[in-house]
């Protein structure tokens, strides 16, 4: 039995160490200590989720709730609990400073008394995910209180971190694939692969240790990991690269993993959570126009506007998270289904088959209705004409396939590339940072944007961007930004002198209240600093809402 303590422990060390490969190998020796059970859960609490990948499971603690309860078990006031919060912006900190100066009415104030095992915590946690009904509140608060009654100062500070799923340690995926690789002396492509098979790196874990990692394999009814593309550099460098292209609409809509088995269906998003219960049509859909008895369907649900065209991402989101009169949501925002590709067929795994193989036998079993179309080609003109229908009919643009290439679980490669229109940029004005974590604790890593109002002049927030900042750029930028900090506010955010531009790519701009604006940008990314734009050559919000307008999905293609 392994004590909750040494996990602590070990990431605190991690914590403490930026290298990848050390981090790895800290974590591989103490995977390979770990018995059956305990393999079952490490992987995903040292990524910071309380439940692997696959599981449906949610913890549903907040900040409140868990702050309550540390108030709770320690007599911590809840201004002392604020004041180290804001001196921290560190969750964990709170825990481990209240729990360590907790009056000592029990020894684990003073020593680390090594109470709570791994399991415990884990066993813990499956209670307070099932808590439901009026009482989940208290029953979850009994949980946590206990939990924190029982642990010594460091492990509350990671008990505090993982109910609130924000570990704060650097590890992800590929070191937990790495680390089981090495703890078990296997290779990191057989562990990978088990892990596309599964989504489940703790089961991944265990069969590494018994040396069975071969018998992981595709199973109806477990979500395996989705094939991805790259994206193509223009029509005419793809189609130099890839010679012969299966050519289909990019659809704009949300991926869709489908498993069937006999009249039992499943449906998978991209990331693989069940969203079944929110998309009956598509269930429908898969009854009425799949003959097979057993399958697994790769495909993009699509909302269909009024105008027949696709309707923004944001309100396929809405179906996928709708839990309750389903049906109703489903009238005012049907969907339709596209399928793609065919991963399992009738107890035949089809992934080294090639993508041609995969399509002829797709075409024998689900009706053209629900078949994106395929064109197969080697000419460019026609890989023109398709995108040109696709960007018309309000879609993304186009995916270029080899038709030999296998199907790839959660692969990134060559085999699919997509085309689609470049975005404009806006440039947009840096009104506040925040500080980053672990490695880069000492860095302003994410930064706030606003673009002006053009009627007061004021400027009005449109979210954070932190993707497409290099290392590199990161340290200037935090110089150039330290300077201008006006107010540093609560925890990890500061405020700062609009003085500095920031040219923004995204994929789309939505409506959003979380933002002053009124609009959101989706996956914003860092182009360029533009020194040579003064604050009132920033992009305004008028720019913004007539880009939102024009957007492709709207009123027809930005730009192409
Ligand atoms: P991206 O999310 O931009 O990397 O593009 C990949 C996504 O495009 C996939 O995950 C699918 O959800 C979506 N998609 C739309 N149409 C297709 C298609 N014909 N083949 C594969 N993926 C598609």
């Amino acid at each position: 039995m392994t004590s909750f303590l040494s996990f602590a422990e070990l990431c605190q060390r991690i914590e403490g160490i930026s290298g990848s490969i050390e981090k790895t190998a800290l974590l591989a020796t103490f995977l390979f200590e770990l018995d059956e059970a305990e393999l079952a859960v490490v992987p995903s609490f040292v990524m910071g989720s309380a439940f692997p990948a696959s599981s449906e499971m949610l913890l549903g603690v907040g900040p409140s709730t868990l702050y309550e309860a540390l108030s709770k078990a320690t007599g911590a006031t809840s201004k002392e609990i604020n004041d180290i919060l804001r001196r921290t912006g560190d969750v964990g900190a709170v825990a481990s400073e209240v729990v360590g100066k907790r009056k000592p009415s029990t020894l684990s104030s003073f020593i680390e008394a090594e109470k709570l095992s791994i399991l415990d915590v884990y066993s813990r946690f499956l209670e307070l995910a099932r808590a439901s009904g009026k009482r989940s509140q208290n029953v979850k608060m009994k949980h946590l209180r206990y939990l924190f009654g029982e642990s010594g100062a460091l492990e509350a500070r990671y008990i505090a971190r993982l109910a609130l799923e924000d570990m704060r340690i650097g590890v992800g995926e590929g070191i937990v694939r790495d680390a089981i690789a090495k703890a078990f002396d296997r290779s990191s492509e057989e562990v990978e692969r088990g892990y596309n098979f599964t989504n489940d790196l703790g089961l991944v874990a265990q069969k590494a240790k018994e040396g069975r990692l071969s018998d992981l394999t595709i199973e109806i009814g477990r979500p395996i990991k989705v094939m991805l593309a790259q994206l193509g550099s223009g029509i005419p460098g793809s189609m130099e690269e890839m010679g012969t292209a299966a050519v289909e609409w990019k659809f704009d809509g949300s991926r869709v993993q489908i498993h069937k088995n006999g009249d039992e269906i499943e449906i998978f998003s991209r990331r693989l959570e069940k969203v079944t219960r929110s998309l009956p049509e598509i269930v429908r859909f898969v009854n009425e126009h799949v003959r097979a008895e057993s399958a697994i369907l790769d495909g993009e649900a699509v909302a269909r506007g009024e105008d027949g065209r696709p309707l923004p991402f944001q309100e396929i989101l809405k179906r996928f998270r709708r839990k309750y009169k389903v049906e109703m949501a489903a009238e005012k925002i049907p969907l339709e289904l596209w399928l793609f590709d065919l991963v399992y067929l009738d107890g035949q795994i089809l992934i080294d088959e090639p993508l041609r193989e995969r399509r002829r036998r797709l075409e024998e079993v689900a009706d053209p209705k629900i078949l994106a179309a395929q064109t197969v080609t080697s000419d460019p003109e026609k890989v023109a004409e398709v995108y040109g229908e696709a960007i018309a009919a309000g879609h993304e643009g186009v995916m270029l396939k080899s038709p030999q290439s296998p199907y790839a679980p959660g692969k990134r490669g060559k085999n699919w590339l997509k085309i689609k229109p470049v975005m404009e940029t806006l440039d947009l004005v840096v009104i506040g940072a925040r500080w980053g974590e672990g490695r880069r604790a000492t860095f302003l890593g994410s930064y706030r944007l606003a673009s002006p109002d053009p009627d007061t002049g004021k400027l009005e927030d449109v979210g954070w961007v932190a993707t497409g900042v290099t290392d590199e750029m990161l340290i200037e930028l935090t110089d150039l930004f330290r300077d201008l900090v006006l107010v540093s506010g609560e925890g990890m955010e500061v405020e700062v002198k609009p003085k500095v531009i920031f040219e923004v790519a995204f994929e789309e701009i939505q409506k959003s209240t979380n933002y002053s604006s009124g609009y959101a940008l989706r996956f914003p990314r860092l182009v360029r600093v533009r020194d040579d734009k003064a604050v009132e050559e920033a992009d305004s919000l008028e720019r913004v809402t007539f880009l939102y307008a024009t957007q492709r999905g709207r009123n027809g293609p930005s730009s192409v």
